[in-house]
């Protein structure tokens, strides 16, 4: 058995890196940027007011009131004919291009209009209201680096710098492939000692949710030459995910298996619950792992290894789930020997992070990992999370939510 430590290092530290493919700008969320993007050109593209109001010079209107002739009317998108010069003012809007000359723009609501004069009631200082050309991205600028998952904002640079389309990194195809005699799927009838294979739509999702591709396939049923043809078929992908098979039961035959099909083990069992059986090894470069059939053990070995190594393969420069301090609630019994990862519900509070286990924690309750948000862990030598003390948790989901709403 190995310390969880090594068994991620281990997994990371051969991965390749998958190569770029350039993408259109709608279908860049969520995925991992693969050049630098330099900013083309200034945005915004000119100077351009602030407010709905009046361009005017900031010394015009020092002394309040005062009284300016409206020379015209400046909507967004429109080009003002006009400079303004001692005694007068534009229209704008906001966005509207500032016209030469103003300096300022006083807002709508500090002004009424007698004729064809605007009367300002307070003064403004040169530069306000007022948008300065490339105040957002100045040309020239490296605006996002490569390894940056593309997040809504970073969308949105892009797309006002006006590029089609950018270089990103392919995303993995990652090979699903439940294992077991009992399994059946979702909608078909239960024989006795049958269950539903939950693993493999678990995965999916998470896969999905990790922005790589999965694809699933054919369960693979307890014989040694049915894994095996179902092995080589996975073993295409850049990824491989089988489930079960990986304990010391009379059929679990997917390591042999894995070894007559070239795969190098780099590691089996890792001291940690749940997940212990873990296997890990590469083909042709390419990681396949062996995550065990609890479905816990399944999620909680994606989440702390199969993530991190998605991530990688795809260049992103932040591989990792976070992790937060957080305050025990109340007591939690844990395994001595071994790292645990303990489901919990997540709390923030004024004085920092909270956690309190979510239930049981046996490795087929899938239940209590679907209640919680955070792994607690509890490291070898702790046999008890004691309530007031601080452990660290990784914070699951790409998406952290809340009941309450923020204000
Ligand atoms: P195994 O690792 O194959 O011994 O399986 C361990 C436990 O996980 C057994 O109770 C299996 O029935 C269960 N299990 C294995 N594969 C799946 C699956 N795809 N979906 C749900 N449960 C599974
Ligand atoms: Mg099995």
């Amino acid at each position: 058995m190995i310390a969880v430590q090594d068994a991620l290092r281990l997994v990371l530290e051969d991965l390749p890196l998958l190569g770029c493919e350039r993408a259109m700008l709608r279908q860049v969320g969520r995925r991992v940027l693969g050049e630098a993007v330099v900013a083309t050109r200034d945005v915004p593209p000119f100077r351009n007011s602030a407010m709905d109001g009046f361009a005017v010079r900031a010394a015009d209107v020092a002394a309040t009131p005062a009284r300016l002739r409206v020379l015209e009317t400046v909507a967004a998108g429109a080009a003002p004919a006009q400079t303004v010069v001692v005694g007068t003012a534009t229209r704008i809007m906001t966005g509207s291009v500032m016209p030469e000359g103003a300096d300022a723009v006083v807002k709508v609501e500090d002004t009424s209009e007698e004729g064809g004069d605007v009367v300002v009631r307070a003064a403004v200082r040169s530069g306000a209201n007022v948008r300065h050309a490339g105040e957002d991205l100045r040309a020239g600028e490296t605006v996002l680096q490569p390894g940056r998952a593309l997040r809504p904002a970073d969308v949105g640079l892009l797309a006002s710098l006006s590029l089609a389309s950018v270089l990103v990194r392919r995303q993995p195809r990652v090979a699903i492939l439940s294992t077991g005699d009992e399994l059946v799927d979702v909608g078909e009838d239960l024989g006795p000692g049958k269950i539903v294979n939950s693993n493999a739509y678990t995965l999916a999702a998470a896969v999905e949710e990790a922005g790589a591709m999965p694809v699933v396939l054919a369960v693979a049923r307890d014989r040694p030459e049915a894994l095996r043809a179902a092995y080589a078929e996975a073993l295409e992908f850049d990824v491989v995910l089988s489930t079960g098979g990986v304990s010391v039961g009379n059929f679990d035959y997917v390591r042999r298996v894995q070894a007559d099909l070239g795969v190098v083990e780099k590691f089996w069992k890792v001291a940690q619950k749940p997940g212990k059986p873990l296997t890990f090894g590469l083909y042709r470069g390419r990681p396949v792992f062996g995550l065990p059939g609890n479905p816990v053990s399944t999620l909680v070995c994606f989440y702390v290894y199969v993530l991190p190594a998605l991530r990688k393969l795809m260049g992103a420069e932040a591989p990792y789930l976070p992790a937060v301090e957080a305050v025990v609630e109340e007591d939690i019994g844990t395994a001595e020997t071994l790292t645990e990862f303990v489901r919990c519900q997540l709390e923030g509070r004024a004085q920092g992070y909270r956690v309190r286990a979510t239930g049981s924690q046996s490795s087929g309750v899938l239940r209590s990992m679907s209640a919680g948000d955070a792994l607690a862990i509890s490291p070898p030598g702790t046999a008890l999370l004691r309530k007031g003390s601080t452990v660290r948790a990784i914070v699951l989901g790409r998406d952290a939510a809340a009941l309450q709403p923020p204000f």
